[in-house]
């Protein structure tokens, strides 16, 4: 077995699209995945309207089912094991829902998530699991019945502020930082980890592929599922 290596907490991991391969997600660059090759152009602020909104659905609906029948992977469940242990955050940039699925109860998802829609009338947030599609092709509020949009960040979108927040706190206080399968340059989420934001003391850049952006980590490299098996509280 390969050596262990001891994280004291708080922890923080910082988690990107290599996170959920296993799940069978590939990695594009964007948020978790979800702006794929095939997309003539990327979702965007200006698509969340009454006329385009059926259109960005029909190019979301195919990739939020894939999602609902996705599961966590060993690699998630390693971090959701650790708050037994240690005080923990997922700061993650994914949008596939992954973390809290697999128990982690402290997430901040800095690109919103898929596992759920937000109604335009009155904000309703609810999970997509079980939601009603209208015959316009749109899902419909359970709520109030009025037209919902996909959860996550679009480009040309502001970052969710109370995630933006929260995961700042959660940084600037963490003895640990553990950046897992991220290329971390998509900002304005990779400016997070920068040693302004985060001072931690240890930090270790998990990658099969991505060297670490400067010298102050250390790079345990290889897929996120072995590489976070070795890592024990300490
Ligand atoms: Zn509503």
């Amino acid at each position: 077995m390969s050596e262990a290596v001891a994280i004291a907490g708080p922890v923080v991991f910082f988690t990107g699209a290599g996170m959920s391969v296993s799940a069978g997600l590939p990695t594009y660059r964007g948020a978790g995945g979800l702006y794929t090759n095939s997309d003539l152009e990327p979702p965007h602020a200006g698509d969340i309207t009454i006329e385009r909104l059926p259109g960005l659905w029909q190019r979301f609906r195919g990739r939020l089912e894939a999602g609902v029948e996705l599961e966590p992977t060993p690699a998630h469940r390693a971090i959701a094991a650790f708050e037994s242990s240690l005080e923990v955050a997922v700061v993650t940039q994914n949008v596939d829902g992954l973390h809290r699925r697999a128990g982690s109860s402290r997430v901040m998802e800095l690109h919103g998530t898929l596992a759920e829609v937000r109604c335009l009338d009155a904000g309703h947030i609810s999970p997509v699991r079980g939601i009603q599609w209208g015959p316009d092709g749109v899902p419909l509020c359970p709520e109030c019945k009025a037209w919902t949009r996909p959860a996550v960040v679009l480009f040309g979108e502001t970052l969710p502020p109370d995630a933006w927040r929260d995961a700042t706190r959660a940084m600037s206080t963490a003895r640990t930082l553990v950046a897992v399968g991220t290329s971390a340059e998509v900002y304005p989420a990779a400016g997070l980890i920068a040693s302004g934001v985060c001072p931690a003391e240890t930090r270790l850049w998990v990658n099969p592929e991505t060297e670490p952006p400067s010298g102050d980590w250390t790079w345990l490299q290889g897929p996120a599922d072995d590489m976070l098996a070795r890592l024990v509280a300490g």
